[in-house]
This record gives C-alpha cells, structure tokens and sequence, in this order.
C-alpha cells in the first residue's frame, strides 16, 4: 500500500484520519494514492472548527470576502497545470476535457468574488412600505456553517460552484469530495490553504459516503447541506437534513434530450450530439442521452453519428489525440456494461460501440455506444446511465418531440437543433429543463442558473440563486 496521505484539513491543520481510502488511476487500473480519511468524529471536529470560525468570518465585509476569492482566483491560475494533471489522472477524463473543469473553477470564483464586492452596497436596503409610520430595511446573512457533499464526475467543478458561494456570502464550510476523486480536490484545499483564510472558515473531510456525508447531512450545527450526486442518496441526504430540520439543496440525476427539428443543420446536430452523449465519456448529469430526430432526418442523421461515433479516438488521457478517456472505476464499467447488456435484451438495435476498444486491454474504457429502436418503457430510455450511451429515436411532429422529452421524471436541461430562431424558441419554452441550449455547445456560464425541474434539483447553482442559497433573509421594521 502506498503511504497514506493526510485526508482531513480542520481548523487550519492538515490531519490523518483511520480510515484508509485506496484511490485508482482509471485508465490503468493501478493504483494512485491512499488517503486518511476520516469518520464521524473527524465530521464533529470539524463542524466545531466551522462553528467556532463562523462569529468573526460572517461579520467580515464582502469586500474582505471578495478579495480572498480573488487570491483563490489568482492561486488556482497558478496551480492551473498540476490541478489539471490530477484531474486526468484520478478521473480518467482526458486534459483538455479537464482543462475546461479547472478553467470553469477559476471563473466561478471571480464571478463570486465580484457577488460579495457587491453585496455591502446592498446590505441594509430600505424597503418601500405602504404606511409612514414604518420603516424596513433589508439584511441578506450567512446562513451559518454548511455542509457540502460533492461527486466524482466533475469533482473540482461542483466543488467550486458550492465552495465560493457559501464563502462570497459569510459561511463557514466542511466539504466532502468523493472518495473516487479526492486527489484534485486535496491539491486544490491546498492551493486554498494558503490564500489567508481564517482559520475553520474552510474545513475538508475526505472519507465514504456512510463514514463522513451520512454524519454530515445528519450534524445538528449544520444548517445547510448542499448535495450533488445520484438520486438515491439524495433522498437519503434529504431525509436525515429533515430531523434538524436544515435547508437542502439537491443536484441530482438526469435523462436529457436532444430534439433535431426538420430544419436542422444534419453536421452541427451530429456534433452536438457527440458533445451531449461522449464529453467526460458520457459521465454527466447533463447528457442528452436521448436524441429525438425529425422523420425527414433520421436516417441519415444516424450514418453521421454513426460514422463519427466509430472514429472517436479512445484512448490514456495523456495521449495527445486523445478524444474521450475512460470510466471512472470498474464499477462504474460494469454499471454502463450492464445497462448496455440490459438494452439488447429488450430488443434495442445497436448501431456501434457496446464495448472495450480492441487496443485497450486494461483501464475502464468503452467504445462510444449508439442505440436506436429502444422501448419507451425500458431502463435505457428512462434511467440515467452515466456512460457514452447515446438512444436516438425518430418524430414525426414538434408536438410529439415535446412530449417524448418531457416524458421523463428528470428534467435537468435540453438542446434543441433549428435553423429557425422561432421555432427553436417555441421548443425551447416548452421542455420542462432548468437550461436549454439552442444550436449551441453545452457551454455554461457561472452567471446563468444550473438545476433542474422534477426530480433533478432542489433549488439552483451558479448565478445570484447560488449565492442566496446560502444566505438568510432578515428584515427590521422600526418604527418612527
Ligand atoms: P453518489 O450519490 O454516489 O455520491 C455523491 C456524494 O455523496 C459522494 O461524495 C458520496 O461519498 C456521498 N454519499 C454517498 N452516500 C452518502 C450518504 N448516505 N449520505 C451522505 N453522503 C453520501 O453520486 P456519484 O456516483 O458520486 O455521482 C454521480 C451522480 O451525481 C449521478 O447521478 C449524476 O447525475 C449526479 N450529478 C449531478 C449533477 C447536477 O448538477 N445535477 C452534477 C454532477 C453529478
């Protein structure tokens, strides 16, 4: 075993906790690393970290906040390279893909340093009332010490869409990255460790869901957890918040379409499907794993994908023509095989894929996979596979497109494909997702919402929505 590397950062120090984390490289299947995460008592040391730190910490200014984001910001520039080495490394996604991950930390702190330079000029607003004899104003306050729990798929990103929030807005965290990937999530408590925050403000307990997030979501001096991860646990986070009575955020699973129009251009539609089914090896809560295609178009929208599916390049995440890496364990593998195994079992035609490339005898790597001919009813269409598993069925109206989308218990986002922006937007309006891209890339920007409809989220990231998700709202009413 390889000498364990300290897994916890509470009140300042980093610290060894007894359980041992064995962390793989998934495109070899050897391993990386071994971490001292922690347990329950390793949760309790540092929610009293994050409670004795939250006095001092959420009577600073946002300008005092604002400008430790901004050393975050300028840290993480310079960590750039190695955070994303780590990244390919212990996720198996390739470094481009992870140069996008990091990229989007760097701005999802600046965007947030900028929220908590602006929230002094906004704090103790009057609010207009209908009678003279009051007077009101307006107080937006951390909401206390909060709990984030984050997945392995994108683990720096989430991260960082929950971390600078909660701290812009004057609350004091313990975070909880994966235990599939908390290498990149370590490197970058470290690169934070040191920009000056006071000590406890930021707290990180690396440990299994059951060790450390159960005993997180359940910690009465929480007052806020802040989920993203699989519906299952999920549910089993909201239910424990629920004793304490806590606010919940929830970012869950997804099963998202994309809907080609009879007017689409066939390349870019082809393109974006790939973007939608095979980025991050398909390993999104955001793929559009269902791709509805005109009548008018389907067929040879199918040879296109087809075509460009079987020439995607597979292969290590540190090979230069590298196009999509692998899973992100074996697990993960056998959950997507299964899936895939489960789909020709109940009469979906495989067009490509389905299977390990030929030169790839050991890491967790898929060919990407097209399905066409899938029953409605089966767990193909209707669950969220986690893998490079594109379904792609045929419309014959807008109507129907609509329908097959929105005929689902998720509704986390949505793309469209029109040469028309009426249309496009008429469609676009009627699908039942948190985002909708229209003819574009799944490009995200930290000041448009991210969360869904149904059971993909409670609440939204990204934006002012998730920087009030950490904040109380407090009036005084005076009067004159
Ligand atoms: P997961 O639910 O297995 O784990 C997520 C986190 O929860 C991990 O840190 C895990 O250790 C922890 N956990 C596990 N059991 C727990 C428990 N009982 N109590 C508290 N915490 C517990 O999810 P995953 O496999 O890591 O990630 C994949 C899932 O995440 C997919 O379903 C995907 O759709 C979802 N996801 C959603 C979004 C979004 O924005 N909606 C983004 C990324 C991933």
């Amino acid at each position: 075993m390889l000498n364990p590397q300290p897994g916890l950062y509470i009140d300042g120090h980093w610290l060894s906790g007894s359980e041992l984390l064995s962390v793989i490289n998934p495109a070899t299947e050897a391993p990386l690393a071994t971490v001292a995460g922690g347990d329950e008592s390793s949760v309790e040391h540092a929610v009293q970290s994050a409670k004795s730190a939250f006095p001092a910490w959420s009577q600073t200014s946002g300008a005092e906040r604002g400008a430790l984001l901004r050393k975050i910001v300028s840290a993480v520039q310079g960590h750039r390279e190695r955070l994303i080495e780590l990244q390919s490394r212990n996720n198996g996604k390739p470094l481009f893909e992870a140069a996008i991950d990091v990229d989007d930390v760097i701005a999802t702190f600046d965007y947030y340093a900028g929220l908590a330079e602006a929230l002094d000029a906004k704090q103790d607003s009057a609010v207009p009332l209908p009678s003279d004899d009051f007077v009101a104003r307006l107080r937006r306050e951390p909401c206390g010490v909060v709990a984030l729990i984050v997945p392995w798929n994108f683990p720096m990103v989430t991260t960082a869409w929950k971390l600078a929030p909660a701290l812009a807005a004057g609350c004091c965290v313990v975070l909880k990255p994966s235990e599939v990937t908390p290498l990149p999530e370590l490197e970058l408590a470290e690169v934070i460790a040191q920009c000056g925050l006071p000590d406890g403000v930021f707290n990180l307990v690396c440990g299994t869901g059951l060790a450390v997030g159960a005993p997180l979501a359940a910690h009465p001096d929480v007052a806020k957890i802040s989920f993203t991860g699989s519906n299952a646990v999920g549910v089993q986070v909201m239910q424990r918040a629920a004793e304490t009575v806590k606010g919940v955020s929830l970012e869950l699973g997804g099963k998202s379409s994309l809907l080609v129009l009879a007017d689409a251009d066939l390349d870019l539609a082809v393109e974006l499907a790939m973007g939608g089914g095979f980025f991050n090896a398909g390993q999104m809560c955001s793929a559009t794993s269902r791709v509805l295609v005109a009548d008018e178009l389907a067929d040879a929208f199918l040879q296109k994908l087809k075509a460009r599916a079987e020439a995607i390049r597979v292969a290590d995440p540190f090979d230069p023509d590298v196009e999509m890496g692998a899973l992100v364990n074996q697990a993960q593998y056998q959950r997507v095989v299964g899936h895939i195994a489960r789909g020709i079992q109940v009469g979906a035609r495989l067009v490509c894929g389905g299977e390990r490339p030929a030169d790839l005898p050991r890491g967790y790597f898929l060919r990407p996979t097209v399905f066409t001919a899938v029953p409605l009813d089966s767990a193909l269409w209707r669950e969220e596979i986690f893998g490079p598993v594109l379904c792609v069925r045929s419309f014959a109206t807008e109507a129907e497109a609509i329908a097959l989308a929105n005929d689902s218990e998720f509704g986390l986002v949505a793309s469209v494909v029109s040469a028309d922006a009426d249309t496009a937007d008429r469609v676009a309006n009627a699908l039942h997702a948190g985002l909708v891209w229209v003819n574009a890339p799944q490009v995200i920007f930290p000041q448009t919402a991210w969360g869904g409809y149904k059971q993909s989220s409670i609440g939204r990231e990204l934006g002012p929505w998730g920087l009030q998700a950490f904040q109380e709202i407090k009036h005084v009413i005076r009067s004159v």
